[in-house]
């Protein structure tokens, strides 16, 4: 019999994010020290027996490959491009948020899908997974902290002041789009309620691979796009298809509901974009100057960035995309290329480990690693693993009907646009 142990999701928010960040250390290699001495570790799920806290990565390591041997083919392991190397040397697949939860509904023999990565994506996973399947996230304070920047009250407060203010129309049946044509978009990095919102309300998903397609297909729809949670990829991917700096606005969530965000009623009737004022921590740190600095040292440099960058970081750049165009364009490069990279820094280390015929370094020389993808810390692996294999499931991610369902469409949605 399978036993299901209650998860416990913990609140991930930009000041623990920031603390860990503090507590990290560039000066030394990213490998794993035992869970007990990793200094963020008050800030992780505690619930996690006493027995895997100090052991190191290679008893760890051994724990983990004797797990997997248990479980043989009825569990599968993603790992994110930004999971530390201890956790991607299990890992089956390897990629981004959107292709891993592709995977997840490809890999329909696997019975568990150990998703390392954070909750968003997880979620994202269990949606697309097929009924038989269940998802589990090694450490449920694996957040992310953009996500939660839009947290699902503050958008359904939005969304309730554009209507009252009469930029959308509260009588347009649910689904069937608006009249006054505003679109909720909502970045793959966000809550499954979101995704499931925009789903009942006309509005679709995008990757920072699909950005400007789903831009498309939202303006064939609608006048307007409600877009969240990263302000940065929205407005970059407003300029890329022409949209003026005039014609994109802010909402400032932390403002009083009747604040409309910020704006003038004129400002929100003239926006095209209505932008969330959301970012990622670990991409808003790279600066212009850090691509002058590398351009100054490195003649001839091409400077690659995500865009989930500022403005002004991706119009510095030679070249800005998703982390599989970045991983691509990289590993395609001719021997002796040279890239400064403006991505997270696992990601950036394995490729300079992977293409040792090319210069690959990270813009920000003492970049951390995404505080909320390090908390996998492989001890959590290992106990998770170690409990599916004793009959237990430990920290399952399980949607609602509804909520899986409406989130379903908005993917979907994206899906048929790719
Ligand atoms: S890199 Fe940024 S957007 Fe991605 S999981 Fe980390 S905090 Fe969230």
């Amino acid at each position: 019999m399978v036993l299901k142990l209650a998860p416990t999701p913990l609140p991930v928010t930009e000041r623990a994010v920031l603390n860990e960040a503090n507590a990290c250390t560039t000066d030394r290699p990213l490998d794993t020290r035992p869970l007990s001495e990793e200094r963020a570790f008050a800030f992780w799920q505690k619930d996690i027996p006493e027995a895997y806290w100090g052991l190191d990565g290679a008893a760890l390591a051994d724990r983990i490959a004797e797990a997997r041997r248990r479980l043989g083919s009825r569990c599968v392991v993603l790992g994110h491009h930004y999971q530390r190397e201890d956790i991607i040397q299990f890992a089956d697949y390897r990629g981004d948020s959107f292709n891993l939860a592709r995977w997840a509904a490809e890999r329909g023999d696997a019975e568990f899908i150990v998703f390392c990565g954070v909750h968003f994506m997880a979620e994202s996973a269990d949606i697309l997974s097929q009924p038989h399947q269940k998802v589990v996230l090694p450490n449920m304070s694996a957040g992310c902290s953009m996500a939660d920047m839009a947290d699902p009250d503050d958008v359904y407060a939005c969304w309730d002041e554009l209507q009252a203010a009469g930029i959308t129309d509260p009588s347009t049946p649910a689904g069937a789009g608006l009249r006054a044509g505003v679109i909720p978009v909502t970045y793959m990095n966000s809550a499954a309620s979101l995704k499931a919102f925009c789903g009942r309300n006309g509005g679709i998903v995008c990757t920072s691979s699909n950005a400007p397609k789903v831009y498309d297909w939202a303006f064939e729809r609608g006048s307007k796009l409600l877009f969240f949670p990263d302000q940065h990829l929205g407005r970059n991917t407003g300029l890329k298809k022409g949209i003026g700096l005039d014609e994109m606005t802010l909402w400032d969530y932390t403002l009083p509901f009747g604040s409309l965000g910020g704006n003038t009623l004129e400002q929100l009737e003239r926006a095209r974009v209505i932008l969330w004022k959301g970012h990622c921590s670990v991409h808003r740190r790279f600066s212009v100057a850090q691509i002058e600095k590398a351009r100054r040292e490195h003649p001839g440099i091409t400077v690659i960035v995500h865009p989930e960058c500022t403005m002004e970081v991706v119009q510095a750049a030679d070249m800005d995309g998703s982390t599989e165009f970045i991983t691509r364009t990289i590993t395609e490069a001719p021997a002796g290329a040279k890239f400064a990279v403006g991505t997270e820094i696992n990601l950036v280390s394995r490729l300079a480990r992977e293409n040792p015929d090319k210069t690959v370094f990270c813009l920000d020389p003492v970049v951390c690693p995404c505080a909320t993808m390090y908390r996998i810390h492989p001890a959590y692996l290992a106990w998770a693993l170690d409990e599916l294999a004793d009959g237990r499931i430990v920290n399952q991610i399980s949607l609602d009907d509804e909520t899986a369902r409406d989130a379903k469409v908005a993917l979907e949605r994206m899906l048929a646009v790719r």
